[in-house]
């Protein structure tokens, strides 16, 4: 794994909370885009090398509204960039993480993700996400 990628922030109130973290990080919103699969909303923010990815459910059964439910809204994930997602899923699933997705499947920002599950984590939910292959 290389570096951390991005933090999901769970919010319930994406609008209100791009204001906000626009504020504390002095930066814009650079990308709004939803992820219908999912479920969910998400605006990025950058500053520095670092981003930060809010995420809102788009309906009931988003993973989102779940984890709100569960937690309320906080830290909902930390994102690491990959080179290659498979060969990083193979890896893990033999070092004895339990994987969410079978297969990597399309995240925001133009990527490839798939996601660990917290249990056997320590808690954290864990995304690994490497960029799309751009058209050749
Ligand atoms: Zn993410």
């Amino acid at each position: 794994m290389k570096q951390i990628e991005h933090i999901g922030i769970a919010v319930k109130d994406i609008e209100s909370a791009g204001q906000l973290f626009k504020k504390l990080l002095n930066t814009s919103i650079y990308k709004v885009e939803a992820v219908e699969s999912e479920g969910v909303k998400t605006a990025f923010l950058q500053t520095g090398p670092n981003k930060i990815e809010l995420l809102e459910a788009t309906r009931a059964d988003s993973p989102i509204s779940k984890f709100i439910e569960k937690r309320g809204e906080g830290i909902h994930h930390i994102a690491f960039d990959v080179e290659d997602i498979e060969a990083e899923m193979k890896r893990l699933k033999q070092e004895g993480f339990v994987l969410l997705n079978d297969k990597p499947i399309p995240g925001a920002d133009n990527k490839l993700v798939c996601f660990v599950h917290p249990k056997s984590a320590n808690g954290v939910l864990i995304e690994l996400c490497q960029n799309k292959p751009g058209p050749l």
